[in-house]
């Protein structure tokens, strides 16, 4: 097997918090704890859990956006946490992120010319005026946008033309990956669609790698090739997406899908209801960190001991007791 494009190993990002209103003691906010996945090139990798559970923090720590507390990150065998200066920003041209909320991460003072053509100036990619313009037009006309479009702002754009204008900007450095964060969780549903459709295309026409990062299974199950489940920072499953929308092992992945719509209405599926809200990551729970919403938990066995991910089949990692 080829070595993957992205290697993760045991990532971790802890946040420092102040203890009380009066405490001088520090506590800490296990944000992401012990990720670890490979990436292979033209895959993508659907990140899912609920707000908090570490998944977008896990993307930006990858790109190093975030500093990663400790942990490994390797992408095309170069050690991305232990690189700086030119080779940092190297590194920025192979990896770019798409913002979720395409109405706070363009500069509204800018044009869309701009706010595209700042990384082809970063990065010295267009020797001439007259290349740099042509390079945004052929940009705005790939995410179905036209030469029009150049000189306006992006407050003359609907919420879909604006991510499309935020994955001109990822695509003007010609990325080898992509971290999706929450890409389309902003917009209707109606145009989901659309720049998820646009996403895929991109993929085949570039050759491009995705970390899709969304709060809900039922957006990435379309364009994953295999998805991880975070819950309080950690994956608690990683499948392939058929196996995991079909067969999945863990009680949290199963809550999460029967939440999914099924598109059939003569088929029926079970709602499962979690009790209580997501505990805190500052003291997450002993043993399993689900086991305080878990339905089949056995206790003692599941709040004092951790349970590993471990490969449950082939290529389906699940942590759980009691799922074979
Ligand atoms: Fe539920 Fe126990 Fe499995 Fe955790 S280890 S998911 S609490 S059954």
């Amino acid at each position: 097997m080829s070595a993957p494009l992205l290697r993760v190993k045991e990532l971790e990002k802890r946040f420092a918090v102040k203890g009380g209103l009066f405490s001088r003691d520090r506590e800490w906010v296990h944000a992401v704890d012990g990720v670890t996945f490979d990436l292979a090139a033209g895959e993508t990798l659907g990140l899912v859990g609920e707000s908090g559970c570490g998944k977008s923090t896990t993307g930006r720590c990858i790109l190093r956006l975030i500093e990663p507390s400790s942990g490994e990150v390797w992408f095309e065998g170069k050690d991305v946490t232990s690189l700086d200066g030119s080779e940092l920003t190297a590194l920025r041209r192979d990896m770019q992120i798409i913002f979720q909320d395409p109405y706070a991460s363009l500069n509204p003072r800018m044009t869309v010319g701009a706010i595209i053509g700042e990384a082809l100036t970063i990065h010295r990619l267009a020797k001439t005026p007259r290349e740099y313009e042509e390079r945004i037009v052929h940009l705005l006309e790939t995410v179905g946008l036209n030469a029009d479009h150049l000189r306006r702002y992006p407050h003359e754009f609907s919420g879909g033309q604006r991510q499309r204008i935020g994955i001109a900007r990822a695509l003007a450095v010609s990325p080898k990956l992509i971290v999706c964060d929450e890409p389309v969780s902003a917009l209707d549903v109606s145009i989901q669609a659309q720049v998820i459709n646009l996403l895929e295309d991109l993929q085949g026409r570039f050759g491009l790698t995705y970390i899709f990062i969304a709060h809900d299974l039922s957006v990435v199950e379309h364009i994953s090739t295999r998805v991880a489940v975070m819950y309080l920072g950690r994956i608690v499953e990683i499948a392939s997406a058929r196996d995991l929308y079909t067969a999945p092992k863990h009680p949290y992945t199963e809550a999460l899908l029967s939440a999914v719509p099924i598109p059939d209405p003569t088929v029926k599926r079970q709602r499962i209801r979690l009790q209580g809200e997501i505990p805190s990551p500052i003291r997450p729970p002993s043993g399993c960190r689900f086991h305080t919403r878990c339905p089949i938990r056995v206790l003692p066995l599941c709040s004092t001991e951790t349970p590993p991910l471990e490969q449950k089949s082939t290529g389906h990692w699940a942590a759980c007791h009691l799922r074979g």
